[in-house]
């Protein structure tokens, strides 16, 4: 049987730590699936989502077991929709692993044959984080360092 994961996240903006997590799942998975999780009315991006959507696709153009798509609704109900048994996510430190856990129970408990799988964060790239990429961008940092696509 075909072993699809969905990778759910902001990914405002995504980096090459979220990058590093999907090539190393890949491993694991048959398909992998990054779910952009976004309410246009709720949320102000950074980055467009359209805009993230066309440069996540880029930089992974050489692996048709990586799709990107949106959704606005809870996140075991989508992985119930497109067939996929499990999660995947990155782990960077302990702050990480206790949101993560209590989130991991809950969607079992919404949809019990989801299971999440965990990777440790590359050392290289643990200290990336997503918010922090977004600050310094609006201060005029260039950002190229961290994202796995050109601006
Ligand atoms: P969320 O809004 O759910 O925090 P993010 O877009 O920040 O989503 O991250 C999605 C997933 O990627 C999470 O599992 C997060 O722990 C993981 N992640 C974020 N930054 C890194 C990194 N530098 N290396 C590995 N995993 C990461």
């Amino acid at each position: 049987m075909k072993k699809t994961a969905l990778f759910p996240g902001s990914f405002d903006p995504f980096t090459k730590g979220h990058a590093d997590v999907v090539r190393r799942g890949r491993k694991i998975f048959d398909e992998i699936i990054i779910s952009i999780g976004y309410n246009q009315k709720k949320t102000r991006r950074e980055f467009e989502v359209d805009f993230m959507i066309r440069k996540i696709e880029e930089a992974f153009a050489d692996d048709s077991g990586i799709k990107v798509i949106t959704y606005n609704e809870l996140t075991a109900h989508l992985a119930q929709k497109y067939n996929a048994n499990f999660l995947l996510r990155g782990l960077r430190n302990t702050t990480d692993f206790e949101y993560e856990n209590s989130i991991a129970q809950i969607n079992s408990h919404i949809f019990e044959n989801l299971e999440t799988v965990f990777l440790i964060t590359s050392p290289e790239y643990a200290y990336i984080s997503s918010s922090i990429v977004r600050e310094i961008y609006k201060y005029g940092q260039n950002i190229e360092d961290f994202i796995p696509y050109k601006l």
